[in-house]
């Protein structure tokens, strides 16, 4: 691991500034972050510590909606008894990732921000746009079973692989943030994360120093809620593919797919299609897919997941 300076931050603007500064991160929980630095995937010179912050809270915000702070961890939030009545989509994505140990650390902010699977992110002997802006992608032609086949491009075809993102989606939450300038802005959870386009080294549409200080949820919209993840194992596992799916007693809803884009991947006009079934809404969902040979399974994965969502929903 390099070398690096730390420091605990006192105050959101401040933290923002010095984040601003070349080299330097945030830091939360780590479970992501440490990880890369073990491997010097990721090499900051100074980390700045947000757990002091006071963004642990889940609070009701004045449109009947709920206000996650971004230091809240992935435990509270799953745990909540307000999530678990009112947006259970969201508690069962969270409690399908990563281990019990993992959620108690992991923050609301690190969870939407953590960085992909692709393997050869990960292999610092392998070309990688997303590590190394211009190198090369080692995955396309490469193996390439877990990777994205909607959204990615001709750079990378890395995946988001987290689990919690896909629900929020779902929920049209929206992500709050402080600049350095002390300046606030409300990102819709649709634009977000970024398609990689020709520059996958950025993940987000964050700007330098930007912080993450909540995650709004809109007023709850009833409905049934569903979160199914078919992974290599039964737990432990980075989803295959994801469904994350609010039905209503008509037959409508909302849906989304984790585990095969570089964002959750909600497409409205498809959702629309929920009535006449799950080959209809994927069949529009995945209009323009580029699967690779190792991952086209994912597209009738797609449509049996949510298959099995909407027979469920009838039950
Ligand atoms: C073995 C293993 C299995 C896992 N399985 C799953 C899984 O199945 N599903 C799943 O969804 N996840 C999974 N995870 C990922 C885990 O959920 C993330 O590591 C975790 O959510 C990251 O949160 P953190 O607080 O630890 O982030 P950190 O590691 O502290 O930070 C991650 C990134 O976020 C930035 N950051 C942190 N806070 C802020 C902020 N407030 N504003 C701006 N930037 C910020 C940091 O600078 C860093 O770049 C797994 C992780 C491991 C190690
Ligand atoms: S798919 Fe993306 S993350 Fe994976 S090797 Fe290619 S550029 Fe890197």
């Amino acid at each position: 691991m390099k070398a690096f300076t730390y420091e605990r931050a006192k105050d959101a603007r401040g933290a923002a500034q010095a984040a601003a500064r070349p080299g330097a991160k945030f830091l939360a929980g780590g479970t992501n972050l440490l990880d890369l630095m073990k491997i010097e995937v990721e090499t900051p010179t100074h980390l700045i510590d947000v757990q002091d912050l006071g963004f642990d809270k889940i609070e009701k915000t004045a449109e009947g909606g709920l206000r996650i702070g971004a230091l809240v961890t992935n435990t509270d939030l799953a745990a909540d008894e307000r999530v678990r009545r009112d947006y259970s989509v969201l508690t069962r994505a969270i409690v399908a990732g990563a281990s019990g140990q993992l959620r108690n650390k992991a923050s609301t902010a690190g969870n939407l921000l953590q960085r992909t699977r692709c393997p050869y992110f990960y292999d610092t002997n392998m070309a990688c746009n997303k590590r190394k802006p211009g190198s090369g992608c080692a995955a396309i032609g490469g193996y390439s079973r877990q990777l994205g086949l909607i959204g990615v491009s001709d750079k990378c075809i890395a995946t988001f692989p987290g689990d919690m993102a896909v629900a929020m989606r779902v929920l049209d939450a929206y992500v709050e943030t402080i600049d350095p300038a002390g300046q606030r802005r409300a990102i819709p959870m649709a634009d977000f994360h970024r398609l990689w386009g020709d520059h996958p080294e950025q993940d987000t549409v964050l700007k330098s120093g930007e912080l993450i200080t909540a995650v709004t949820l809109p007023k709850p919209i009833g409905g049934k809620h569903f979160y199914e993840k078919v992974r290599d194992r039964a737990s432990y596992a980075y989803a295959l593919v994801s469904v994350a799916a609010v039905i209503q007693p008509d037959g409508t809803g909302r849906v989304a797919f984790g585990g095969v884009a570089p964002r959750p991947w909600r497409v409205e006009a498809a959702e629309a299609l929920l009535p006449q079934g799950a080959a209809a809404v994927t069949a529009r969902a995945f209009q323009g897919a580029t699967p690779t040979k190792d991952n086209a399974f994912k597209l009738p994965l797609a449509t049996r997941a949510l298959a099995s969502v909407i027979a469920q929903s009838k039950a």
